[in-house]
């Protein structure tokens, strides 16, 4: 009898537990219903991913021929505007840090980090035991890594990656301004030092960004000398900067500011709603656009809006023409010669 009575006090109160439990378990359930459900993770790494060039994340068939994410197909943040939202591991003073870090490039770009409500492609910001980002809009949830909350440019230059850039150092033309000592990194690594081999993907490389007098080694998206190195460096280098830019050698991977390139590029790409381009260079498909500029002046001035303005690439424009429209002409890198 005593027996019994224990019994069903045990199970009565193992159905109150129960029962408080399942009330728990709603109340979270219910507070999660605005936010997505988890992306599966593998040490911090969507599954069916993995890193390159030791912070970008790419998917695993990347390399393959038949891969969706060759180097043509970079996406960007429509308008600029990128919504994001931080995972609940992150702490308010690290939120802090990161918004501090999205607004350097919002005072230099027409760039809009948003709290994400109902939009389809956004980014989850995780803490993390590295740095590392997928380069352009990916289309629907992806994942910026964080370890290094303290430093604002590394995260800055995860931010560019998921602006769409990639590392500068791997630029179709960089064995013309940098070395790469393999002897010091281990095989295993080498991969992260390989070159990238369309330039229409590369904004640097638009927009007549991309000539000799382009390579940035200030950029904040530079590895620095380095990177990835097994023996002591320095002196055992593994990235050298070639003559006549050598004085550059101590200064390349810098994480503490956005170069002026960073700026005029990142500036341009997500640029203001009537700014057009123009480029000379170009003889394919236009509309004006960063990526696929007017390539004559008088096209540039036929279709730009009024109180517009064009940015001009370097170059010969041999044209004549009477335009009315008034908009203002702007050539960042200079050397534009119109009508001869
Ligand atoms: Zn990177």
């Amino acid at each position: 009898m005593r027996i019994s009575v224990s019994k069903r006090f045990t199970i009565v109160s193992s159905f109150v537990v129960t029962l408080f439990l399942l009330c728990l378990a709603s109340i979270r359930l219910h507070a999660q219903t605005e936010n997505p459900p988890p992306i599966e993770l593998q040490n911090g790494i969507p599954l069916g991913h993995m890193v390159i060039e030791g912070d970008i994340i790419v998917p695993l068939d990347f390399f393959e021929p038949s891969s969706r994410s060759g180097f043509g197909d970079t996406e960007f943040w429509p308008n600029g505007v990128v919504p994001f939202r931080f995972d609940d591991e992150v702490e308010a003073d690290e939120e802090a840090a990161m918004l501090a870090a999205m607004a350097e490039l919002e005072s230099v770009a027409n760039v809009d980090f948003v709290p994400r409500a109902t939009q389809t492609n956004f980014i989850t910001i995780r803490d993390s035991t590295g740095n590392n980002s997928e380069v352009g809009m990916q289309g629907g949830e992806q994942v910026i890594n964080i370890f290094n909350w303290n430093v604002r440019f590394i995260m800055v230059h995860e931010l560019m990656h998921a602006l769409g850039f990639w590392h500068e150092q791997s630029r179709p033309d960089r064995d013309d301004y940098v070395t790469i000592n393999l002897d010091n990194i281990d095989p295993a690594n080498r991969h992260n030092f390989n070159r990238r081999d369309a330039a229409t993907v590369y904004p640097k490389q638009a927009f007549g960004l991309g000539d000799a007098e382009t390579y940035d080694f200030d950029s904040v998206m530079h590895y620095g000398q380095c990177a990835f190195a097994v023996g002591t460096c320095p002196p055992d280098t593994t990235l050298d900067v070639k003559p006549p830019n050598d004085s550059w050698q101590n200064q390349i991977g810098q994480r503490d500011h956005l170069s002026r390139l960073d700026i005029l590029t990142v500036s341009q790409l997500y640029g203001q709603p009537d700014w057009r381009f123009v480029d000379i260079t170009n003889s394919g498909y236009y509309d004006g656009s960063f990526s696929y500029p007017y390539h004559t002046l008088g096209m540039g001035v036929m279709y730009a809006p009024a109180g517009g303005t064009l940015l001009i690439q370097p170059g010969n424009y041999n044209e004549t023409g009477t335009y009315s429209t008034a908009m203002t002409f702007n050539a960042p890198l200079g050397h534009v010669i119109w009508g001869e």
